[in-house]
């Protein structure tokens, strides 16, 4: 069969590779890929949210079955373009996908249908959302954008004066334009984060081996938050009571709420949640695998992936067999020196083969390019080294061992990954 997958990171490296392990996949064609993918696929050169050119491209080239990995374009409707076209494809549809494109839209619904989630009020006048803040005084509190903002719509304000100045911010100066228009104040939980990701084909929800995130650009969780510095999986925290709760008071009623909004959802939904002290409650949720988690979860997947993917699309996930290993997983992301900031690009990598590869690892290649047999960073996140063990420890010496060994000017990688507090 041909594949087409749409997007560039990390996460489409790590889609790729097991859907590369597929006996019934021939080629894959990656849009627009990066450097490390370019070594096992074929690249395309057109823009993850170009629509119309995607369509395109598919249809000529008789692509068997599309995956479109990144929230813009699902948001977008990526994939209602793509099976209008007549191309099946993995993915939430656009009305679906609202899930994520819209905070504003997944609170109402966590309301609604009781889905534990931190309390909140929506806005879409300044002034208004001024005063509410003036009137609450409660801190810390948490300020969100309705829409997508590439991971930096949250802020979480200490006092009066932080939280007035991000209200300014997002709804005044639209410094994530219209995603500001409207927004969410939220009350402020603690706990630790889990992440969750889950196939669901709208009749069935089956979640995969969990996974913890490491968001902050510095050791102890300090800095500022990233797309994600590394991961482990599975996460310590997520105990078999805490997945029994979640199934019972979140996943399923989160397909149920979606059927009954008439919004089906079909892909892969991501729970962010927080263990409070009160009950797990989801944080966000996501229309898409998340990234770095798919690195860690993806690898420690036994089953196949593409008979996932077009079970999911077919609405016969039951049918199917989804089994993960007992293994643990970890994986560090080396990034560029000054990441999520300004950063410089252009750098060898050394240290990988003429694959991409290093010894004992897998390696997911995120901002890279390939240039005369040679790799070069050219992003922000630049690889996620993951690695696999018998447990999150082993996992996690094999991972280090093997970023010790690669190299790149300013390259920044955190030392605590996997670290339980
Ligand atoms: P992502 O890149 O994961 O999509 P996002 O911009 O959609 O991020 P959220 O995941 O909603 O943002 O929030 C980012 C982080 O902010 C969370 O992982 C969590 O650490 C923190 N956070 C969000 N909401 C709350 C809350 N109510 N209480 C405490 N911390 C919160």
């Amino acid at each position: 069969m041909k594949l087409l997958v749409v997007g560039s990171g990390g996460r489409e490296h790590a889609l790729v590779t097991k859907l590369l392990q597929s006996p019934r996949v021939d080629e894959i064609f990656v849009a627009p890929g990066n450097g490390g993918m370019s070594v096992c696929c074929t690249p395309v050169d057109i823009k993850a949210t170009d629509i119309d050119n995607m369509v395109r491209f598919a249809v000529e080239n008789k692509i068997d079955f599309a995956v479109v990995a990144p929230d813009d374009p699902l948001v977008l409707g990526m994939v209602d373009a793509l099976e209008a076209a007549g191309i099946p494809a993995f993915g939430p549809d656009k009305k679906a996908a609202i899930l994520e494109g819209s905070k504003v839209f997944s609170k109402d619904l966590m309301k609604k249908y009781g889905i534990p989630t931190a309390k909140y009020e929506t806005f879409d006048s300044e002034e208004a959302a001024v005063s509410y803040i003036k009137a609450e005084n409660i801190y810390p509190t948490v300020i969100k954008a309705d829409g997508l903002a590439l991971g930096k719509g949250v802020i979480i304000a200490q006092n009066e004066k932080e939280a007035i100045d991000a209200v300014h911010s997002i709804m005044g100066d639209k410094i994530f334009g219209a995603s500001g228009n409207h927004i969410v104040i939220e009350e402020f939980l603690e706990g630790p984060e889990v992440s969750v990701l889950a196939f669901t084909d709208s009749h069935t929800i089956v979640p995969m081996v969990s996974a913890k995130d490491h968001k902050r650009a510095l050791d102890n969780d300090e800095g500022l938050n990233t797309g994600g510095m590394g991961t482990i999986a599975p996460n310590p925290y997520y105990t078999d009571a805490v997945a029994k709760e979640c199934m019972e008071k979140i996943f399923v009623p989160t397909i149920e709420a979606m059927n009954k909004e008439g919004r089906p959802f079909k892909g892969c939904l991501f729970f962010g949640l927080m263990i409070t002290k009160n009950g797990t409650k989801v944080i966000e949720y996501n229309c898409r695998f998340g990234d770095p988690e798919t690195q860690v979860v993806l690898p420690l997947l036994e089953s196949d992936l593409l008979t996932i993917f077009e079970a999911v699309r077919n609405e016969r996930l039951s049918e199917v067999q989804v089994k993960f290993s007992k293994d643990s997983a970890a994986c560090v992301v080396m990034a560029s020196g000054g990441y999520p900031q300004k950063y410089q690009t252009g750098y060898e990598i050394e240290g990988l083969d003429e694959k991409g590869q290093a010894p004992g690892v897998t390696v997911f290649h995120a901002g890279t390019k390939a240039e005369n047999g040679k790799f070069l960073t050219a992003g922000g996140r630049v690889l996620g080294v993951t690695a696999i063990g018998k447990d999150r420890e082993d996992a996690l010496k094999k991972s280090y061992e093997a970023v010790s060994k690669i190299h790149f000017k300013h390259a920044h990688y955190r030392k605590d990954i996997g670290k339980i507090r």
